[in-house]
Order: C-alpha cells, then sequence, then structure tokens
C-alpha cells in the first residue's frame, strides 16, 4: 500500500474552516454579509468574550425555509449561485456556500428563522456542517437568529492566541462601523459582553451615522467625492475628511485622542484594497498631509474584476490596474487642490 491517503472529510472541512474564518471578526463579517443579502434592514451583533463565548447576529430579512435547513451549514451548498459562469455577475455578498459551514465546524451553531409566509419561526442545532437533531417550531419574528457558542473549541491553539480580547473586541467593533457607514439605510446595532457599543437609526443619513460614530467635529469636514470613467467602465464615489498636518495626526494617535477611518468597498464588497488606497496616499504623503475619515466605493463593470481570489473574498484582481490607479490620482490631485487648497510640496517651494 502506497504512503498517500485521502485525508477524511471532517479534516478537510475543518482545515477549510479555519482559512474562511481565522478571527471571531472574519465570522461576524459573514453573517453580516448573510443579513445584507436577506435583504435585512436591521442587524443586531452580540459578542461575549470577543465572540468566543457568545457570537450572535440576529436579522428582520426574508429568513430560511425550513427545507433549507437540512444544506444551510453544508459546505458549497448556497441559494445564490447556481452556476460558474453567475460569478461574473455576482450582487450578492456570499455565493461559495462556505460561511455557516465553516462555522458549524469551529463552533456549536444554532439557526432560528422565520419566513414571513410561514405561522412560526423554526430552529435546528448544527455541528460540522449538519443538523444534529430534527427542525423545532420555535418562537421568533420574520428574520433569522445565528448563534454560535464556543469558537475554536475545537482549535485550542488558536483559541488560547484570541483569549487576549481586547483585540477582537476592536476589530469586531471596526467591522460594525465600517457597515454601517457603508449601509446608513440599515440599522446596525452592536452589543459587546452585554452592554450596547452603538446601534444607528438606519434611516438613511449618512451624516447622522458618522456623526454618531465619530464625532461631529469630523462628521463637519467630510465631503464627497466623485468620478467617474467612461472608459475604464468604473465610477468613484467616497467621502473624506479635510486632511491635517501629518505631525499633527502622528501626535493625536500618539495620545490616542483621535480615530480614524479608512475603508474600501467594490461593488459593494468591503476589500483590503491597496490599489484604491495607493493613489489615495501617495496625495496626501506628497503634501505630508494625512486624512482622519477615508471611505471609498467603486463601482465596476464586473467582468473587468475577479473577486474569487479568496475564499474570505477581500482581495480584488483588476484587469486594468495601472490605468485605473492613474485615473484616481489625477482627479484626486485636483480635488486636494481645489477644493481643500492644498498643493503638493514640489509645487510650493
Ligand atoms: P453563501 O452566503 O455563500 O451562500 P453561507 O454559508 O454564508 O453561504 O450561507 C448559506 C446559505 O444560507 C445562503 O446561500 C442563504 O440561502 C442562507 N442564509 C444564510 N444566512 C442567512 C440569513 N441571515 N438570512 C437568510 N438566509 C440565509
Ligand atoms: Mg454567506
Amino acid at each position: 500500500m502506497g504512503l498517500i491517503q485521502r485525508l477524511p472529510p471532517d479534516v478537510v472541512n475543518r482545515m477549510a474552516a479555519g482559512e474562511v474564518l481565522a478571527r471571531p471578526c472574519n465570522a461576524i463579517k459573514e453573517l453580516i454579509e448573510n443579513s445584507l443579502d436577506a435583504g435585512a434592514t436591521e442587524i443586531m451583533v452580540n459578542v461575549q468574550n470577543a465572540g468566543l463565548k457568545l457570537l450572535q447576529v440576529t436579522d428582520n430579512g426574508k429568513g430560511i425555509e425550513r427545507e433549507d435547513f437540512d444544506l444551510v451549514c453544508e459546505r458549497f451548498a448556497t441559494s445564490k449561485l447556481h452556476k460558474f459562469e453567475d460569478l461574473m455577475h455576482m450582487k450578492t455578498y456570499g455565493f461559495r456556500g462556505e460561511a455557516l459551514a465553516s462555522l458549524s465546524h469551529v463552533a456549536k451553531v444554532n439557526i432560528v428563522s422565520k419566513r414571513a409566509e410561514d405561522k412560526c419561526a423554526y430552529q435546528g442545532n448544527f455541528l460540522d456542517g449538519k443538523l444534529i437533531a430534527p427542525t423545532k417550531p420555535s418562537a421568533g419574528k420574520t428574520g433569522t437568529c445565528i448563534t454560535a457558542t464556543d469558537l475554536f473549541y475545537n482549535l485550542p491553539t488558536r483559541r488560547n492566541k484570541m483569549a487576549t480580547h481586547g483585540e477582537e473586541t476592536k476589530a469586531i467593533h471596526d467591522i460594525l462601523v465600517r457597515f454601517a457607514i457603508h449601509r446608513p439605510d440599515v440599522s446596525f446595532a452592536l452589543r459587546q459582553n452585554q452592554s450596547s457599543d452603538f446601534r444607528t437609526k438606519g434611516d438613511g443619513s449618512f451624516r447622522d451615522v458618522v456623526c454618531n460614530l465619530l464625532g461631529r467635529d469630523l462628521a463637519d469636514t467630510v465631503v464627497p467625492l466623485s468620478l467617474e470613467s467612461t472608459r475604464l467602465k468604473f465610477k468613484f464615489t467616497g467621502n473624506i475628511s479635510k486632511p491635517i498636518a501629518s505631525a499633527t495626526a502622528k501626535l493625536a494617535q500618539n495620545r490616542k485622542s483621535s480615530r480614524s477611518f479608512f475603508s474600501v468597498f467594490i461593488n459593494g464588497r468591503s476589500v483590503r484594497c491597496d490599489i484604491l488606497k495607493q493613489p489615495i496616499d501617495d496625495v496626501l504623503q506628497n503634501r505630508s498631509l494625512f486624512c482622519q475619515f477615508c471611505s471609498l466605493h467603486l463601482e465596476i463593470d464586473e467582468t473587468r474584476i475577479d473577486v474569487n481570489v479568496h475564499p474570505t473574498k477581500s482581495s480584488v484582481i483588476f484587469l486594468e490596474k495601472e490605468d485605473i490607479i492613474d485615473e484616481i490620482r489625477n482627479y484626486f490631485e485636483n480635488f486636494v487642490s481645489e477644493i481643500f487648497g492644498f498643493e503638493p510640496r514640489e509645487a510650493v517651494k
């Protein structure tokens, strides 16, 4: 007999789960995205011990059918993608059918869900991708509540590493702030360790959300950005606060008296994207400036990007990367000079 053997499915699934959900804040992001995909207008997140003890997301979205409970936590089972070609035109956050499966491989998962047309909610408990008992009728409002307990109970090293909760608590707060600012039309509430962190109204006012989360002083300096390229088929929009001198920003950061915010969404998806950050940074650095608030959105023809790069879907590949950077840099150069009156260092002399 040879030395090579197939890994048992549960080992494969647990390894994959560890990749999709490296940290509790990854699970929060996935669950919020599912809620948004389900059309929710209210999303409540409740965590204890930075999500390790309890991680719960409740929404008022369209709910999950009872018949779908059998598959909901199975890997690569999704209601959003049907054939490979659809990948080009995905309008939803999810499409890989991995999030709930992954969660059920690293935590104990309970789902309570009710569709508007059903008389009652149904609930089920899941472990390692499977329902552990038949679904049961339950009390509950229209929408879905997903609860994960004892996250990483079967990955002790990871659990211990996360035991210093401070950093993770902050990461969870930051993710929620990011979504709340991106979607002022949705009400987000965050509770950590049984006390309220924040709640946004969901009435569509971007300014109110920034005021509420980052303070009025900053919100008062925020102005909109907008650039459309017909050639490269993209629309670049966003909001940015009036830049301040980098030296002042550093002092404030050292005193921890300032909160800064930088986010990039591409076709509605929160991504880490240096391609959009770079031209902004170049322009600011060339003037020794720093922006405390910068929220960027790129809407681009889906055929010119690839979002299926990594299971976390946080990276994107662009077809015309250099050209996009150049157009945004030129636009932002002019913007900073014209709107804020800051000229580059070379030009000042
Ligand atoms: P994906 O989002 O890639 O489809 P997930 O594992 O995140 O995969 O979710 C699996 C399926 O469960 C989704 O396709 C959707 O049908 C359903 N689902 C998950 N969360 C919700 C929710 N909050 N409301 C309604 N349906 C949900
Ligand atoms: Mg999903």
